[in-house]
């Protein structure tokens, strides 16, 4: 499988969606953290984008992290509006993962240990590694990073000061590595 990473504006300005179509991607994953001004709003939920097997693969998605994280499942949603309407504008199927949520003190932990968020990442790598064909593009986005008109955005602040983008980083690059690892032979 390989691997390209999404970088630019995916609202507005689709720089995003125009590398996902360049590159022919077979599925592109947004990496997201949940936010609430309540600190206990809590649970996983992802986001799809309806097209092929997006649905089915945000599903298994969300089963993988609800059963790692140990969170309760908000379910799989429409992308639509402000909720992650940007990904309708993908040709391929499309997912956005909020795993948790960063406000609330006991999910947070869950994202600042390490072995946890390895376990997550690897979890996912070895899902898309058994779904996808050996010759699939692969298109990874981190959500609220670098954005070609908001350079600074690093998205919804954490329990613990740092930021979701943060986050999305740290989970995202287990999962690229623990791919590329599966994919080396
Ligand atoms: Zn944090």
């Amino acid at each position: 499988m390989r691997i390209i990473w999404l970088k630019g504006d995916y609202v507005g300005n689709r720089e995003r969606q125009a590398q996902a179509s360049k590159a022919n991607c077979r599925l592109v994953i947004s990496f997201h953290f949940n936010a609430h001004p309540n600190p206990r709003a809590n649970g996983s939920e992802v986001f799809s984008n309806g097209k092929g097997d997006a649905d089915y693969i945000a599903a298994r998605l969300l089963h993988i992290i609800t059963n790692i994280l140990g969170t309760r499942s908000r379910g799989v949603k429409p992308a639509q509006g402000s909720r992650a309407g940007f990904l309708k504008f993908y040709h391929c199927p499309a997912v956005l993962l909020e795993p948790c949520f960063i406000t609330n003190p006991e999910e947070a932990n869950l994202v600042h240990d390490v072995q946890t968020v390895r376990r997550l990442g690897e979890a996912i790598a070895d899902a898309l590694v058994k779904w996808l064909p050996f010759d699939a593009v692969l298109g990874l986005d981190i959500g609220h990073k670098f954005k070609t008109s908001q350079p600074n955005d690093r998205g919804a602040r954490c329990f613990y000061g740092d930021f979701e983008a943060d986050h999305a980083e740290q989970l995202a690059k287990v999962v690229a590595a623990s791919i590329q690892i599966r994919s080396a032979v």
